[in-house]
C-alpha cells in the first residue's frame, strides 16, 4: 500500500461547469482514484472552487452582488453538479475558507523570507473611462509570442504563454473596446528564474508522462520570467506583509491562491478528520510522506500552472532553488509526480461557448441523462490524448450500441435466464469446466492486471476498452454456448454450468468497470444479489468553517468501503434480484432535439 495524492483541478466558480470541464479534470480523476483505492492505495482526492480574482470581481459587480455572494452561488451549483457525476473526493472544498487564507499566507512569507517573492515597480493596466483597474482577463490583444489575435490579458490560450497586459499588442477592453492605459504600480514579483535550474532537473527526472506534457512542460523553462503574484484588487487573500496586510487594494493574485489549494485541502482533510498532522502522509517530503505520489489532473491550458509554477512554489518553500533558504513550519513539502494533463473536448466540432450557447452544462446533461452514460463516453471517447469532438450522434451510438447492447444486454440476459431457471446463481456441474468455460473465466481475471496497469498509468480509454472486451467475449460465449436451447432436463446440469460461469464473468466485468460506471456497478452488484456498498458516493455536507468564517458545503464520503480489486468467485444458490435493465435505451430523436438547443 502506498499513499496517493489525487490532486484535481480548480474549477472557476464564475457559472457552472460545462462537460468539457469535467471531462478534462473531473471523470479522469475519479476513475484513477477509485481504481487505486480498490487495489489497496491509501488515497486522497482534492479540489475544491476556485473563488478569488477578477472575473468573478467583474461578474459580481454586474450583478450587483458581493464577490462573496456570486461564489457561493456557484460554489453550491459546482458542489451538486460533482456530486451527481459520483465524483469521490475525500475533499471538496473552496478557497474562501480561513485556513485556505492562512495556508496561502504561510507559503507567501516563507518564499518572500527565503528571498524569492521580490518587490517591483511595474505598469498596471487602468480602464481610462472608469479609472479602474482593468482586469487582466478582460484585457484582449494579440499575443506578441504567436501572433494569436485574441491573447488575454494574463494567458494566450492558443500557444499556452504567461503574459502581462503591457505585453499585448494592439491591447483593448474585452468590456468596452477602448485602450487601457498603463499607469505605474508596486507588486511583488514571483522570481522564477531562481527556480530554471531546479524545474529542468525535476523535469528530467520524470517518468511516464504523456510525451506530450512533458514536452510542453520543458519548453516553457526556455523563457522564464518573474511573474507579478499580487494585483490591484480587492477581492483576493490579503498580502501578509507589513505595511501591506491591511490594504484594501491590494490581493495575491488568484492563481498564486489557487495552485496552494491543494496543500490547504488536504490541511483541512486532516484537521476535520480527528488528526490534524494526517495530511503528512501525503506531502512530508522528509516524514511519513516520503514515499507518496501524487497526481495532478486538468485540461491543457493548465499545464503551466502545475508543471512550473506549483513545483517552483514548493521549492522556494522548501529552501531549494538558486536562492537556498529554510523550510517553511510545514517542513519539506513533495513536488508533484507526475502532471496527468487532457486534451480538449469540442462540441459538434465547435469551441464550447457559454455565450454562444455552444454548451451543454453538467447539471442539464444529469437532468436528461444518467451519469454512468457520461462517464462512459468520456472515458471510452474523452479528449485522453488529443482534442476530441464531443456529437450526440456518438453519444446515442456508444450509450445505445455498447452500453446497453454491449455491457447491459450481458447483465440483463445471464442474469434473467439464471433467475427464471434456477431462481438463483446455478451451481457448477461435476462434469466440470470445457475449454471455452476456461478460456472466458482467465480472460477475465487477467483484465485485473491489464485494466488496472492501464487505469495506473493514465490510460483509461485503453483500460476501459480492455474491460469492454472481456463484456464483449463473454457475450459471444452466451452466443455459442446458446444456453437457452439446453432446455431438456437432461441438458440443465451444463446449463447451469454455463450461466455460473456468464455470472463470474459479469462479477468480474462489473468490478473491472466500477471506477468508470460506480453507479451502475452498485446496481449490478445488487442484481447479482450483491447486498452493501460496492461502489461508494460522495455526499454533499454542510460544514462549519474551521476559522470562524461562514459555513459552507463540502463534498466528501467514506470510501474505505466498497470493492477491492480482485475477482471475488459468485457463490452457487445466492438468490438473484429480480432482473430489470441497468442502461437507458435512447430515442434517436434526442440527437435532433439536442442539437435544436445548440446556438450558432
Ligand atoms: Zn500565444
Amino acid at each position: 500500500m502506498s499513499h496517493v495524492l489525487a490532486a484535481v483541478a480548480w474549477p472557476y466558480a464564475n457559472g457552472p461547469r460545462h462537460i468539457g470541464h469535467v471531462s478534462g479534470f473531473g471523470v479522469p480523476s475519479d476513475v484513477f482514484s477509485r481504481y487505486m483505492r480498490m487495489a489497496g492505495h491509501d488515497v486522497l482526492m482534492v479540489s475544491g472552487t476556485d473563488e478569488h480574482g477578477t472575473p468573478i470581481q467583474v461578474q459580481a459587480d454586474k450583478e450587483g452582488v458581493s464577490p462573496r455572494e456570486l461564489a457561493d452561488r456557484y460554489n453550491r451549483v459546482i458542489v451538486e453538479d460533482l456530486h451527481g457525476l459520483g465524483l469521490s473526493y475525500d475533499l471538496f472544498t473552496r478557497t474562501t475558507t480561513g485556513n485556505h487564507y492562512a495556508v496561502v499566507q504561510q507559503l507567501f512569507e516563507t518564499l518572500h523570507r527565503n528571498g524569492y517573492i521580490v518587490p517591483k515597480v511595474t505598469m498596471g493596466a487602468i480602464s481610462p473611462s472608469t479609472g479602474r483597474t482593468l482586469p487582466d482577463r478582460y484585457i484582449e490583444g494579440t499575443c506578441p509570442i504567436c501572433g494569436y489575435e485574441h491573447a488575454r490579458g494574463d494567458q494566450c490560450d492558443n500557444c499556452g504563454n504567461q503574459l502581462d497586459p503591457i505585453d499585448l499588442v494592439n491591447p483593448r477592453s474585452k468590456i468596452n473596446g477602448e485602450t487601457p492605459q498603463f499607469v505605474e504600480t508596486e507588486h511583488f514579483f514571483l522570481d522564477l528564474p531562481a527556480f530554471a535550474q531546479a524545474l529542468g532537473k525535476w523535469l528530467d527526472g520524470r517518468e511516464g508522462w504523456r510525451p506530450n506534457v512533458l514536452r510542453f512542460s520543458k519548453n516553457l523553462l526556455d523563457d522564464l520570467q518573474p511573474r507579478a503574484i499580487t494585483r490591484d484588487l480587492e477581492w483576493g487573500v490579503p498580502i501578509p506583509l507589513d505595511g501591506w496586510r491591511d490594504r484594501s487594494d491590494k490581493r495575491i493574485y488568484v492563481w498564486f491562491d489557487a495552485v496552494i489549494g491543494y496543500l490547504s485541502a488536504s490541511i483541512e482533510w486532516a484537521r476535520r478528520s480527528g488528526d490534524p498532522e494526517a495530511w503528512r502522509r501525503w506531502w512530508s517530503a522528509d516524514g511519513e510522506g516520503k514515499n507518496a505520489r501524487g497526481y495532478y489532473f486538468m485540461g491543457k491550458d493548465n499545464i503551466v500552472f502545475h508543471s512550473v509554477i506549483w513545483p517552483a512554489l514548493l521549492l522556494g518553500y522548501d529552501g531549494e532553488g538558486d536562492r537556498g533558504g529554510e523550510p517553511g513550519n510545514l517542513g519539506l513539502l513533495n513536488l508533484p509526480t507526475e502532471v496527468v494533463s487532457s486534451e480538449f473536448l469540442t462540441m459538434e466540432g465547435k469551441k464550447f461557448s457559454s455565450s454562444r450557447q455552444v454548451v451543454i452544462y453538467v447539471r442539464d446533461f444529469l437532468a436528461r441523462y444518467d451519469a454512468d452514460a457520461l462517464r462512459y463516453f468520456i472515458a471510452v471517447a474523452g479528449p485522453e490524448s488529443q482534442d476530441t469532438d464531443f456529437t450526440w450522434a456518438e453519444f446515442l451510438r456508444r450509450n445505445n450500441d455498447e452500453l446497453v447492447a454491449g455491457w447491459g444486454n450481458l447483465v440483463n440476459r445471464s442474469i434473467s435466464m439464471a433467475a427464471k431457471n434456477f431462481g438463483a446463481i446455478p451451481p457448477i456441474d461435476p462434469a466440470g469446466l470445457t475449454e471455452a468455460d476456461e478460456a472466458l473465466l482467465a480472460a477475465a481475471r487477467t483484465g485485473f492486471t491489464t485494466v488496472g496497469q492501464l487505469i495506473e498509468r493514465h490510460r483509461q480509454k485503453q483500460a476501459i476498452g480492455e474491460a469492454m472486451r472481456v463484456v464483449a467475449e463473454a457475450n459471444k460465449y452466451l452466443s455459442e454456448q446458446a444456453p437457452w436451447k439446453l432446455k431438456a432436463e437432461s441438458d440443465k446440469p451444463r446449463m447451469g454450468t454455463i450461466l455460473h460461469v456468464a455470472l463470474q464473468v459479469v462479477s468480474d466485468a462489473n468490478t473491472l468497470l466500477t471506477p468508470f460506471l460506480p453507479h451502475s456497478a452498485q446496481r449490478v452488484h445488487e442484481l447479482l444479489g450483491g447486498t452493501g456498498v460496492h461502489a461508494p458516493m460522495p455526499s454533499i455536507e454542510q460544514v462549519e468553517d474551521l476559522d470562524g468564517g461562514p459555513g459552507y458545503p463540502v463534498l466528501t464520503g467514506d470510501y474505505t468501503v466498497g470493492a477491492k480489486w480482485e475477482s471475488v468467485p459468485v457463490e452457487a444458490g445466492r438468490a438473484l434480484a429480480t432482473p430489470k435493465p441497468v442502461f437507458r435505451k435512447l430515442d434517436p430523436s434526442i440527437v435532433d432535439e439536442e442539437l435544436a438547443r445548440l446556438g450558432d
